[in-house]
């Protein structure tokens, strides 16, 4: 289960349609499987059907994650075009197993969808997502 703030959600789907039609991704941090903030993230694949975060932007953004006292707890990112579930290359990119992997799906634009999955060892478990 992971706990995250109405106006959080609010703002990953924003940023979802913002970089419509491509990949959207972002970072979660929080503590004890509850979001405090989100990090909308560069995709420098600036694709359609992946996404990649620029590694120094990913430092910068970890650093001041631990000086709020916080984790990354999960990871997000959009899927434009499909359903919220992990795709093949999803999995295998899939390298941290303690955190959640959220996919915000745009398939039908009016009325996006988002899902939670852990990826253990190339296995998909969905997780609820308890929206406070
Ligand atoms: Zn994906």
């Amino acid at each position: 289960m992971i706990y995250i703030k109405k106006d959080l959600i609010a703002q990953m789907i924003e940023h979802s349609k913002k970089e419509f039609p491509n990949e959207a991704c972002g970072i979660l941090a929080g503590k004890e499987g509850k979001v405090e903030k989100i990090y909308p993230m560069t995709n420098t694949d600036r694709s359609a059907q992946t996404f990649f975060m620029d590694p120094r932007e990913q430092l910068k953004v970890m650093k001041e994650i631990r000086s709020l006292g916080l984790e990354m707890i999960g990871i997000y990112h959009s899927h434009p075009v499909s359903l919220a579930y992990p795709s093949t290359r999803d999995v295998e990119l899939a390298y941290y197993s303690h955190v959640s992997y959220i996919i915000v799906s745009l398939k039908d634009k009016d009325n996006p969808k988002i899902r939670s999955f852990r990826i253990e060892e190339g296995k998909i478990s969905e997780e609820e997502i308890k929206i406070v």
